[in-house]
């Protein structure tokens, strides 16, 4: 309505406001184009889409009402990011989740970062990327519910003492209860309960600490899980019965679960190829024929044969015993739904009781930057997919933002 009136105005009177404007511009400037909430990124690693559906979850169920929930998103093959982020330390669980390395990035654009992972196996930044960024390790054991809100404390205390922009949160369950006992094991929903009152921690601790009105809360994981599927109820993928692997083949990352990755030898492709076609329960691709959601078929480092087993399924090369000790596990192609995930998001910025369709995870990066109003680093997502669970978009925000500022000035003058 504000954005109405000011547009209202007649031609000269809009002349004059402008002058106005241009003359008060200091000292009536309380809001600007970069102002914007911050923003809290936590990562629960392994949350199947599904996850909350058989079990009572109070808190997650009030957040559906005071935000926005995706039917469920499609997380980047899994293994994949894995093998390829072998030997990267840059990136740790959260990053690897959103599919990007945008923290590294967004120190650059002046922003204060921080991120809290454990237990271990997490990576620090590399030295000149450190502005604040605080990384927090504890290498202990990762379900204990006194730590989980402590972390909590942790993160929001980076807010409001130390005036972070930005802060990624990392659980390293229910991940680790789904590969140990399988998605259907009763001390799953056990770890979803745990994770439903720690949701309900933060939102207690967030109005505590004063943050309600500016920050952004997005909720998120990087893959869902499925029950392995084990001899001698199926038969494993034994890959040296279909490929002559000491003719053919140069290179290989397999044995890995359900995704490996294959480097012929020179002119063998085809030959290769074609050997693995002939294998059951096993999808093979070139590199340059993936599928397009994959988002790795120029990714350097990817080899040139990728397959991937179906759903819950393990490869083996050569038929060596692999000791598979997962109940439970992820890596398969991201259209099951099982390997489907959550996303949830709320605060200041979020529309209420949305409910999104489904997306593919890389569309997040794009929203957290509009959420950061900075600049998104070459990426494969687009806001466009998400920006309609945003409650205004830039120009209408501007334009609000504007026709505060003229009648503030207005005010001003007539005083
Ligand atoms: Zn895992």
């Amino acid at each position: 309505r504000k954005v109405n009136s000011s547009m209202s105005f007649s031609g000269s009177c809009f002349i004059v406001l402008l002058i106005q404007w241009i003359a008060l511009d200091r000292k009536c400037k309380p809001l600007n184009k970069g102002t914007h909430n911050k923003l809290l990124v936590i990562s629960f690693d392994g949350f199947r889409w599904d996850y909350d559906q058989d079990v009572d979850t109070p808190h997650m169920d009030k957040l559906v009402e005071d935000g926005v929930k995706a039917k469920y998103i499609t997380p980047p093959l899994q293994n994949a990011i894995d093998l390829l982020c072998a030997f990267e330390p840059l990136l740790h669980p959260v990053i690897r989740s959103i599919h990007v390395m945008s923290i590294p990035f967004l120190l650059f654009q002046g922003l204060k970062t921080g991120s809290f992972f454990f237990p271990g196996g997490g990576a620090n930044y590399s030295g000149q990327c450190v502005n604040r960024a605080l990384v927090e390790e504890t290498g202990q054991q990762d379900d204990n519910e006194t730590e989980w809100r402590q972390n909590i404390d942790t993160v929001l205390s980076w807010f409001t003492e130390e005036d972070f922009d930005f802060v990624t949160l990392y659980y390293g369950e229910p991940d680790n209860v789904g590969h140990a006992k399988g998605p259907d094991h009763p001390d799953r929903k056990t770890i979803i309960k745990q994770i439903d009152r720690t949701i309900g921690y933060l939102r207690e601790a967030i109005q505590r600490d004063g943050l309600t009105d500016n920050l952004n809360v997005i909720i998120t994981s990087d893959h869902g899980m499925t029950t392995v599927k084990k001899i001698p109820l199926v038969d494993e993928i034994i890959l040296s019965k279909y490929l002559n692997f000491f003719n053919l083949v140069y290179f290989e990352l397999l044995d890995y679960g359900g995704f490996g990755m294959i480097t012929p030898k020179k002119g063998k492709e085809q030959h290769v190829y074609d050997a693995l076609m002939k294998a059951p329960n096993l999808t093979v691709y070139k590199k340059e024929d993936m599928p397009e959601n994959f988002h790795l078929s120029k990714n350097d480092r990817m080899q040139p044969i990728i397959v991937i087993a179906d759903l819950g399924f393990n490869l083996n090369s050569v038929g060596r015993l692999i000791v598979y000790v997962n109940k439970g596990d992820h890596g398969f192609h991201m259209d099951e739904m099982d390997m489907k995930t959550i996303f949830r998001a709320f605060g200041p910025d979020f529309k209420k009781s949305y409910l999104s369709e489904p997306f593919d995870s890389v569309h997040i990066y794009p929203l957290m930057c509009k959420l950061l109003q900075i600049d998104p680093a070459p990426n494969n997502g687009s806001l466009s997919v998400t920006e309609g669970m945003l409650v205004q978009n830039d120009t209408s925000r501007e334009l609000l933002l504007e026709s505060i500022l003229v009648s503030k000035c207005m005010t001003v003058s007539i005083n």
